[in-house]
């Protein structure tokens, strides 16, 4: 069969129609007209079963957006429900089938219950984009009664879908989960405070937090303008940590980060207590925590005044690697070489401080105890190990 471009849809059979539909190319001008007519001549539902079973097959496939339009055009719960079972992966057409799941309405809420209830990864963010254009009684209470494994897990979507919700009955529960510092949920707190005309408490501490940022805001965009990258590399980083212990991220302001250049280690000075579950430096920097870092350290590169500047004075700073056994290395490298020596001598105090130490310095400070302890056990004068312990 020739280019799409060159036919003319009215002379096409069903077959010939349903053919070009499902070819692998880009959307072409005639597709209305093809897709008319098979609305009109085809069994539209053994059709668009057929075309979903090949999406399955095929998740990144350029022929899916034109599929789930279609579908979308005899959108019923079975089409729904068998569009919601297809894995599309992270090929991006979720805000499509949010579109065309959403046509149902509240018919579609009992189709996404199930993807709640087993905690279904790959459709949980999905189902609240869905969710997020229907703001009923029943939206609000599905998404309450999973409300803490939204936070947990999928706090991003949940809160946009608590933003288009604007339900009042979001208040009290996003009070609790409330955290300084962290401006996303503060900003839809007070909003939803302010369309459902409730007076908080809450809402003073927020709008002095807000003031803070706007200021910090402008300086930011002040030194930018006029170019002044002394002025950006000062200013503390905020940054996204995750908690070893409870898993949850948030945000923190920190002062002090050393980043050994060619090696993957990133060390926050600053003491960092988990803001949900009070863990004292026990956590990992979040994917998006590394972005700000970077964008620091390649500040810091290109502008070769800024690297003259005295290191105390800015916030991210480049440094050696650590110098362990003779040579440097990365601290994760350093931590497999502890392991390696501790299986044949595992209760070495001076191994177990060494590998408490570097457990400590990647803020794994919960872990590192039992080890101090061990080396103290076997050795009561191991001093640095007691030290360490007291800090
Ligand atoms: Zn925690």
């Amino acid at each position: 069969m020739g280019p799409v471009a060159s036919l003319a849809p009215e002379t096409l059979d069903v077959d010939a129609a349903r053919d070009l539909f499902m070819e692998e190319r880009p959307d072409a001008p005639q597709d209305k007209a093809i897709t008319d007519l098979l609305a009109e001549k085809a069994d539209v539902k053994s059709l668009v079963r057929e075309a979903l079973r090949q999406a399955g097959q095929f998740p990144f496939s350029q022929v899916n957006d034109r599929i789930i339009r279609f579908t979308g055009r005899f959108m019923d719960e079975e089409l729904a429900r068998e569009l919601l079972a297809v894995d599309f992966e992270d090929s991006g057409f979720n805000d499509d089938i949010a579109e065309v799941v959403g046509k149902l309405g509240s018919l579609s809420i009992p189709l996404l219950r199930p993807f709640f209830e087993r905690n279904d990864q790959a459709r949980i963010p999905l189902a609240l984009r869905i969710l997020e254009n229907l703001p009923r009684e029943e939206t609000v209470d599905l998404i309450l009664t999973h409300w803490p494994l939204l936070w947990g897990q999928y706090k991003e979507w949940l809160l946009d879908a608590v933003e288009h919700i604007g339900d009042q009955r979001f208040i009290p529960v996003l009070k609790v989960e409330m955290r300084e510092g962290e401006r996303t949920e503060s900003e839809i707190f007070r909003l939803l405070c302010l369309i459902n005309g409730v007076a908080d408490t809450e809402l003073k501490r927020i709008d002095r937090e807000l003031e803070i940022w706007k200021k910090r805001e402008k300086r930011l965009q002040g030194a930018m303008e006029r170019g002044d990258m002394g002025a950006l590399l000062r200013e503390p980083l905020e940054i996204s940590l995750q908690c070893r212990s409870c898993r949850t991220i948030h945000h923190y302001t920190v002062e002090k980060v050393f980043v050994a250049v060619g090696a993957k280690d990133t060390v926050i000075e600053d003491k960092i207590v988990c803001k949900k579950c009070g863990a004292l430096d026990h956590y990992e920097i979040a994917r998006e925590g590394m972005v700000g870092v970077t964008a620091r350290l390649a500040l810091l590169t290109l502008d070769p005044d800024s690297a003259k500047m005295d290191h105390d004075e800015i916030t991210v700073i480049p440094v050696r690697s650590v110098s362990a056994f003779g040579k440097e290395m990365a601290l994760q490298e350093l931590l497999d070489k502890y392991e390696k020596k501790l299986s044949k001598k595992p209760e070495n105090p001076e191994l177990l401080i060494g590998f408490a130490n570097a457990l400590r310095q990647i803020k794994r400070r919960e872990d590192s105890i039992p080890f101090y302890e061990r080396a103290i056990k076997n050795d009561p004068l191991s001093v640095e190990g007691y030290v360490s312990l007291a800090e």
